[in-house]
């Protein structure tokens, strides 16, 4: 099957091929034609399946065969997406798929000054993306109109609520006009996004490209026992013995980013670190130097890592599991993008082992166990046993944390935890432990 059978136009297909893409990618197969004959659609897909293509194409289809005919175009689609990162980058793909249409798109997010974005926006634009704090900023500015957007797309929805957006999610729709197109994108299917979808989606077609939560299929998966304070000399070595020339670490906390980003600068391997607290100019310039080779590591939190989408990246550490398994696959994700093989190492201590049993129960797989004269740990790891029948199991952290979540999501007090618009939100700081 090729993009030609899928109806897209002539200036569409050119684009893809100078993009290289020859065929089109299970989602985009699913989702493209769907799109077309105007239906709504909840689609689970993780990144890496090229879902961005699978919304952006059609839309740009669509867009096209009913150009505006006012000199000032209005904006008609709008994306929202849950990071700047990620908002950067939906708006890349929009300009490249569309670089041979006359649509007009553009990008708006928090950190970086409103003036450029209000000036952008006075102009006119077909295709909006957006990060859902500015978004509201220049709303209220009156800066941006958004009464007659035809389509609403939410793109990884599910780390939008993760994020607490419930609320501008909802100021938003509350200005959009009733009758339009949703497209609904998440990685996974919580309670909290079946309610979103059954509030927003009319009829939809669901849409599933692989099992949820499962993991892309081109990555290797691996842990290293290792004891906590031995963690960084192993990274070291890992990246040195093999000379790793493009490696993704996460740590759990913005603060174990920089003191990691630090040691191994000392160590001579060139490093930089992306977080909530970095300004968007240090973001986006670590992320330029990551993609360029400039630079050999980047360290992240998992906010920051959101967006970021680089061919063939080929390592991803994690250097702490996260607490949230679902951020697991999130950011092995980030490798073995569009069927590209990639390597996900975990670095595991003792007292991290009740994550990576809520991990492995998730991807229902056991991660490979490396051992490393030197630097593992002796311990090996044991599954847990299985409750026996009828002894109820006790509740994870996971589910600890997501029931104290959604509670907080009903009461209202969820505000964001690293708001695109920099402003620090009410709860901020109990969320903090999270991090
Ligand atoms: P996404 O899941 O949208 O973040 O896309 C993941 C990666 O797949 C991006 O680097 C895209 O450029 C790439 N990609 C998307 N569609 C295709 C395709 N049909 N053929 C090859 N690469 C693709």
């Amino acid at each position: 099957m090729s993009f030609s059978n899928l109806g897209l136009c002539a200036p569409i297909q050119k684009a893809l091929k100078e993009e290289g893409y020859t065929s089109p990618t299970p989602i985009q197969l699913q989702a493209i034609p769907v799109i077309l004959s105007r239906k709504d659609i909840l689609a689970g897909a993780q990144t890496g399946t090229g879902k961005t293509a699978g919304f952006t194409l059609p839309l740009l289809e669509i867009l096209s065969q009913a150009k505006q005919t006012q000199n000032k175009p209005h904006v008609r689609a709008l994306i929202l997406t849950p990071t700047r990162e990620l908002a950067a980058q939906v708006g890349d793909s929009v300009k490249t798929y569309g670089k041979y249409l006359t649509l007009k798109s553009s990008v708006i997010f928090g950190g970086v000054g409103i003036n450029p974005q209000i000036s952008t926006l006075r102009k006119g634009v077909d295709i909006l993306t957006a990060t859902p704090g500015r978004l509201l900023d220049l709303v209220s500015q009156k800066a941006v109109d958004l009464s007659r957007v035809e389509f609403l797309i939410l793109d990884e929805a599910d780390r939008m609520l993760d994020m607490g957006f419930i609320h501008d999610i909802k100021k938003v729709l509350a200005i959009l006009p009733k009758s339009r197109q949703n497209l609904l994108f998440s990685a996974t299917f919580s309670n909290e996004i079946k309610t979103l979808a059954d509030g927003l989606l009319n009829n939809p077609t669901l849409i599933e490209v692989a099992r949820r939560n499962e993991t892309g299929g081109g990555i290797k998966q691996a842990i290293y026992m290792v004891d906590k304070n031995k963690k960084r000399d192993l990274l070291t070595h890992l990246i040195k013995k093999d000379n790793w020339t493009q490696v993704l670490v996460f740590t759990r906390t913005k603060h174990g980013a920089n003191k990691l980003c630090d040691y191994l600068k000392d160590r001579g391997i060139t490093a930089a670190a992306i977080h909530g607290n970095k300004s968007q100019g240090a973001r986006t310039k670590a992320l330029e130097d990551f993609k360029t080779n400039n630079i050999r590591v980047l360290v992240a939190t998992d906010i920051a890592a959101r967006g970021i989408d680089i061919d063939l990246l080929p390592h991803v550490i994690n250097f702490e599991l996260p607490n949230i398994s679902e951020d697991y696959v999130h950011r092995i994700g980030r490798t073995g993008r569009a069927g590209n093989e990639g390597m996900a190492i975990s670095l595991v201590c003792g007292e991290e082992l009740e994550y990576l049993n809520s991990i492995q129960r998730l991807i229902k797989e056991k991660i490979k166990q490396i051992t490393l004269e030197g630097y593992t740990s002796k311990q090996v790891y044991v599954e847990p046993e299985k409750p026996k029948r009828g002894q109820r199991r006790p509740q994870t952290r996971d589910q600890k944390i997501r029931q104290d979540r959604e509670s907080r999501n009903n009461q209202g007090q969820n505000r964001s935890r690293d708001r695109d618009d920099g402003k620090k939100s009410r709860g901020e700081s109990s969320r903090k432990r999270f991090r």
